[in-house]
């Protein structure tokens, strides 16, 4: 079967070769579907371009470039671990060109461990299939949990190897996103001085991802202020969830407020506030409780990058940056308290104090805390109990090392549920539609990659990603995917398989 065209646009090719440099995939040895995404490439208007074949195996393993694509790996800098590296880009992702979805939405297409670039640097350009397996089901989990991200449209194998520590089955994974910019970009041009570059850039972005600014008294001042808006949404879904991105170097963060780039990110399991997976944090500059504060570090590095668009005064201009990332922090807490309000149950619409809440909630994360309880089981389990305590409550109860603790708690969030004016049926619906019963859990992931890497089996990458494609319905048969690991099954750091 042939492939259908697919109808490429190139915006990013115009923008000059300061920005890119153009580069055809590497063709691999043989090239094996295990994985299309049928739903998302409906929602991208794909559906008729027969991807799920021999031809779009090809086209997802880089060895067919479909007409119309213009491939090229992308120019950027950043900030590893809080070091300036002048000179990173797309050492191992090659980007496709841009399609629209039939709403006119513009979605970049990348290959990651399609070869070797211009920034490969001492890089082999491959990528493992473990890691390519894990992106895949991290990244259609945050898609299905409501939380802004890159998506997974195929995982291909190469049927070659890669060498790592060991010699590793190789893949590919066909990354979608808004945009693949990355605060990275800005710094790219910003460390070379090259302002007209920047503003080419961030005119590109704008039209992109943030149009409606186009009509304000100044563009970039609110391009700036909506990114801030876009980064401080993200990171609160990620601390509601219990989601650790792992390498939030500035290089990782995307202009459009999506997760991107998944390395060794995770999901914890029992709570531990400062909990680091990245077996490259040392130092635990990325760990859980440290995301929002590393979130307005990095966009401080964009607002420097983009100082001379804000005002021709520079002193105007530095004002006019503060003065936005001023506001980071409490935007960040409005999203973090309005979510977390949400999982608890309790609405806005009431006479309790907004800081009374945060910190009934606090109290809540700290109980957690010292008792080794699950994030995610117990505001599922919370979600399920009644203004009065109940046979129900032994579920949560027993989440707690010390039950005891979670009963106290338990009598202050009753007492403030009496001021709801929302009924308990709602409460609960509601809940439930923000706390869910699935996540990626790292050993199951695991398990998933040990299958395929070990005995190309591939089922138990499919039936996680399958239960994981509604987190929030409790699936029958499913409950083994809803627990914590056993003593034996903890992963306790995870890699960036690069
Ligand atoms: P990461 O932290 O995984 O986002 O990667 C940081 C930088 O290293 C980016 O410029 C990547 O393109 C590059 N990189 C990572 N893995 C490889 C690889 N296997 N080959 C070439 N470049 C790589
Ligand atoms: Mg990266």
């Amino acid at each position: 079967m042939k492939l259908n065209k697919i109808l490429f646009r190139n915006h990013y090719v115009n923008l000059g070769d300061a920005f890119y440099v153009k580069t055809a995939p590497s063709p691999v040895a043989s090239p094996g579907l295990i994985q299309f995404n049928d739903g998302l490439a409906k929602e991208l208007g794909l559906s008729s371009a027969n991807l799920d074949s021999a031809d779009g195996a090809a086209l997802f393993a880089g060895n067919l470039i479909p007409e119309g694509a213009e491939p090229l790996a992308m120019a950027y800098a950043g900030h590893q671990f809080g070091h300036f590296n002048p000179q990173l880009g797309d050492g191992r992702a090659i980007h496709l060109g841009e399609i629209d979805n039939p709403e006119g939405t513009s979605f970049d297409v990348q290959l990651k461990g399609s070869g070797r670039t211009f920034y490969s640097r001492g890089g082999d350009g491959r990528a493992a299939l473990g890691p390519v397996l894990r992106e895949y089901l991290v990244s259609e989990a945050m898609a299905k949990l409501d939380v802004p991200t890159t998506r997974a449209l195929a995982v291909v194998t190469t049927g070659e190897d890669v060498i790592r520590d060991q010699l590793l089955p190789g893949g590919v994974i066909t990354r979608i996103a808004t945009s693949f910019v990355r605060v990275g970009t800005f710094q790219f041009f910003s460390a070379k001085g090259d302002v007209e570059a920047i503003q080419k850039l961030t005119d590109y972005v704008i039209e992109r991802n943030y149009p409606f600014v186009r009509h304000t008294d100044n563009p970039y001042a609110a391009f700036l202020k909506s990114v801030v808006d876009s980064q401080a949404a993200l990171i609160a879904k990620w601390m509601q969830l219990g989601f650790i991105h792992g390498v939030m170097n500035t290089d990782n963060m995307s202009i459009a407020g999506e997760t991107i780039d998944y390395g060794p990110c995770a999901f914890m399991d029992s709570y531990d506030h400062d909990q680091v997976f990245s077996s490259i944090d040392r130092n635990g500059r990325y760990a859980y409780s440290n995301q929002p504060s590393i979130g307005l570090w990095n966009l401080t590095r964009l607002s420097e990058s983009i100082i001379p668009l804000l005002a021709d005064d520079t002193e105007v201009a530095v004002e006019v940056a503060q003065d936005i990332l001023k506001t980071y922090i409490d935007t960040y807490q409005d999203y973090w308290l309005t979510g977390m309000r949400a999982k608890c149950g309790l609405s806005a619409s009431t006479n309790t104090p907004v800081n009374d809440d945060k910190e009934l909630i606090e109290e809540l994360f700290n109980s957690m805390a010292e008792n080794n309880a699950d994030f995610t089981l117990t505001f599922f389990h919370l979600s399920k109990l009644t203004a009065q305590p109940s046979e129900q409550d032994h579920h949560i109860r027993r989440l707690f090392d010390n039950p005891k603790q979670f009963d106290d708690w338990a009598t202050k969030w009753r007492k403030r549920l009496s001021d709801e004016t929302q009924s308990e049926t709602d409460r609960q619906v509601y809940m439930r539609s923000v706390n869910p019963v699935y996540i990626p859990r790292n050993h199951q992931i695991e398990a998933a990659i040990r299958a395929a890497e070990d005995h190309n089996d591939f089922s138990v990458f499919h039936d996680l990603l399958e239960v994981l494609q509604n987190p929030y319905i409790e699936q029958k048969g499913k409950i083994r995917y809803t627990l914590p690991p056993e003593p034996d099954e903890v992963v306790k750091q995870t890699f960036c398989g690069t």
